[in-house]
């Protein structure tokens, strides 16, 4: 091994919390190293998640749209062909733009990166086995741990990548599948859901809750983008728990149990995808060695200021507390270098969006209505349907609506909750308002350009302390 070499700082990870701390440091100044062993920088979410999941949202939604949505448009098309691969080459172009531009800000910030598996040596040397082979060490006066999370498997049915699938398997089939099930109703499972469903396969997704969309979606919400989901050809079974499958056949069999409400039977798939979840990657890390706590569920323990318990190692991402975001671990990394070289950062965690990109799309901030029910807060409603909005009628997308909900003393915004298209545009505004501490009526008395969805936004503030103007 080549002799350590100290630094500022070493991240332990280069997805986007390992990378946004990176080049932030190295634009604070310090002298940081990157840590990655995929190959690739940008982790899960541009190499295996976001990015390429947006890619397959976007065009197999522009395919669907021109095999199911153009006649009323005025659109005669003739022969509508899927070429899958050209498909999926589209995306891994976007794919590889992106991480290849990560690595010209690493350069320009002056970020070393280290292609390798890194594992605790000390408290403060990290070994790296490079992935070109060979090792080397670094040694940090700080570390930052940002080692991202991986897919829940699902006892007793082994993961292949090519009949019994995750996220990634989902990514890159290489044939439609005539059938898949999805085990999970959650954000993955409903955006792959999506897209495979559009492309053509019959797709039913198992739910153990009785909604869809994971936690915290509103339910009445949630029950209008199931509708809508379900009107693209998705079929449901909620409340309803798969218990075990068997893949020894030509199809895949899976045993669903009642959980609330669903019904016991036996169902067929070619494919499977599991999408129950995902949980905290520290393998091979050697955090037991230097005494680095970590949690029941394995995620590692850490402060406010997401120090763990040895203060010079501090933790960001999926791999600790809170929502599995991109965006989540991107505010942690900039705020955990702020408080290595400040001492002060902030993220504040009751303003932080939710976005699925299903078409249309369902984009929530905030609390939702169980969420004050359960915590007995008294709130006010104001919903706009965008079949009342100009823009949408235009556009001749028209389903789904937004819903506020506000404080019936002060006014102050509480959450905001849309499905409708471009939800996950919209939801930025929702976010400012409630960082900024908006009341319904500040939204409502800015002046919103015409025609835009937007207005669906201002309409739905305005009916939760008056009345909408067009509905
Ligand atoms: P990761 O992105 O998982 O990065 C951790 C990195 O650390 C990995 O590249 C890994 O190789 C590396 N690593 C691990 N151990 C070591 C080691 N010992 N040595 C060296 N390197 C190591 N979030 C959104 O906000 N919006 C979305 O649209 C969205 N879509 C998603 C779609 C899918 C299919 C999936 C699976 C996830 C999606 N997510 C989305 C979630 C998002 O990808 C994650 O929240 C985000 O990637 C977390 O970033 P991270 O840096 O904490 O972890
Ligand atoms: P999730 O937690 O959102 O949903 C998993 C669902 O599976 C839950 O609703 C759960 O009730 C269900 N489930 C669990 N076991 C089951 C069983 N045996 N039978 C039937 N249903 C079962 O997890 P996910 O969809 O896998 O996503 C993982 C993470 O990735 C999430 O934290 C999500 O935020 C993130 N992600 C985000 C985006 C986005 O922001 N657009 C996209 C993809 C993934």
């Amino acid at each position: 091994a080549s002799q350590a070499e100290e630094k500022d700082l070493v991240i332990i990870g280069g997805g986007v919390a390992g990378y946004v701390a990176a080049i932030k440091a190295g634009q604070e100044g310090m002298k940081v190293a990157c840590i990655e062993k995929r190959g690739a920088l940008g982790g899960t979410c541009l190499n295996v998640g976001c990015i390429p999941s947006k890619s397959l949202l976007n065009n197999s939604h522009i395919y669907h749209q021109i095999l199911h949505d153009t006649k009323p448009r005025g659109i005669e098309v003739g022969d509508v062909k899927l070429n899958l691969a050209q498909l999926m080459k589209a995306k891994d172009t976007s794919v590889t733009g992106l991480t290849k531009g990560i690595e010209f800000l690493f350069k320009k910030n002056g970020v070393e990166y280290i292609k390798g598996t890194g594992t605790f040596a000390d408290e403060h040397t990290v070994n790296v086995e490079l992935n070109d082979g060979g090792e080397t060490s670094v040694v940090g006066k700080n570390i930052i741990i940002a080692t991202g999370s991986e897919a829940t498997p699902f006892p007793g049915l082994e993961i292949d990548e090519k009949r019994v699938i995750t996220s990634t398997g989902a990514l890159s089939l290489q044939k439609v599948p005539e059938s898949m099930v999805v085990i999970g109703g959650g954000i993955i499972g409903l955006e792959m859901g999506s897209v495979w469903s559009r492309l053509g396969a019959k797709v039913t997704v198992v739910e153990f809750l009785d909604q869809i969309g994971g936690p915290g979606m509103d339910t009445e919400i949630s029950k209008m983008s199931q509708k809508i989901l379900k009107k693209q050809g998705i079929n449901f079974k909620l409340g309803t728990k798969v218990v075990s499958g068997d893949t020894s056949g030509d199809k895949i069999k899976l045993q669903l149990d009642a959980a609330k409400g669903g019904k016991e039977e036996t169902i067929d798939a070619d494919v499977v995808l599991v999408a129950i979840g995902r949980r905290p990657y520290t393998a091979g890390l050697g955090l037991d060695k230097i005494g680095v706590d970590v949690d029941e569920r394995g995620r590692v323990v850490i402060d406010s200021e997401y120090r763990t318990n040895k203060p010079h190692i501090r933790c960001i991402g999926d791999v600790t507390f809170g929502p599995m975001l991109a965006h989540k671990a991107e505010e942690e990394a900039v705020a955990a270098i702020e408080y290595l070289k400040k001492g002060y950062g902030h993220v504040n965690y009751a303003a932080i969006p939710s976005v699925m990109y299903t078409h249309p799309e369902v984009a929530w901030v905030g609390q939702s209505e169980q969420d004050l029910k359960k915590d007995n807060i008294k709130y006010r409603v104001g919903t706009f349907p965008f079949s009342a909005n100009s823009r949408a009628k235009t556009n001749l997308d028209t389903e789904g609506m937004v819903k506020m909900l506000a404080d019936p003393e002060t006014d102050r915004l509480l959450g905001v909750h849309i499905v409708g298209p471009n939800a996950g545009e919209m939801i930025a505004e929702a976010t400012l308002a409630l960082e900024y501490g908006a009341s319904s009526e500040d939204i409502a008395r800015t002046c919103h350009a015409h025609p835009t969805l937007a207005e669906a936004f201002k309409e739905a503030a305005m009916a939760t302390y008056a009345k909408a103007i067009h509905y």
